[in-house]
Parts: structure tokens; sequence; C-alpha cells
């Protein structure tokens, strides 16, 4: 498993649908364009917003992703939720390429939220 570089150079992001080790430059994170495997176009994750993570899609994206995650489990009935969400945007913009930050819907996806 490929860890994400503490300096400068690209960083070395690993697909979550092949696992393939893609390089990505910084620049392109911070320019907010999303990155994508070379090998199959599948969405690294490593971009400024957010990422929705499902039942179906959790173990890919968080178990196995190459950079920390940070999930944050919500609600639409949760109103501290939705007090919180722009935080949780603005947190995933500022650490782009260091931190994923990652949204599991718990009414729709009970499987994790609840194992
Ligand atoms: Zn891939």
């Amino acid at each position: 498993m490929a860890t994400p570089s503490r300096t400068s150079g690209p960083l070395q992001v690993r697909c979550p649908a092949c696992g393939t080790t893609n390089r990505v430059p910084r620049e392109k994170i911070d320019a907010g364009r999303e990155a994508v495997c070379g090998r199959c176009k599948a969405p690294l994750g490593v971009g400024r917003t957010p990422v929705t993570v499902t039942d179906a899609t959790f173990s890919a994206e968080v178990e196995r992703s190459s950079l920390p995650v940070l999930l944050d489990a919500w609600a639409p009935w949760c109103a501290p939720c939705r007090t919180l969400a722009p935080l949780i945007d603005e947190l995933s913009a500022e650490m782009a390429g260091r931190l994923r930050v990652a949204k599991l819907n718990v009414d729709e996806n009970p499987r994790t939220a609840c194992p």
C-alpha cells in the first residue's frame, strides 16, 4: 500500500477501484480539479470536495484509502450535522491531498453505521 508523500512532490494515490498507484500533481488538486485513475478513470477522491460513501463503497473509499480519512456520519434530520456541513466542506478543501473527507448518510446506509 502506498503512503502519501509528505514532501512537495506529486502525491501517490492508490486507486480505490483497481489498485493502481497514481501520481497526482499537487497543483492539480489546488486548482480544484478532480484527479482520476490513469488506468480505469475512477475518481481518486483527493479533490477539494468530500466524497460520499455508501454501504457499497465504504470498504474501498475508507478502509482501503491511501490517505487518512475523516468520516462525517450524518443524517438529514440531524440539526448539528447540518450546522457542521459547511465546516466539513471547508476542511476538505483545506486538507485536499492530505486528508480524505468522506460523508456517510446513516439513514441510507444502516449497514455501515450500525454494523
Ligand atoms: Zn483505477
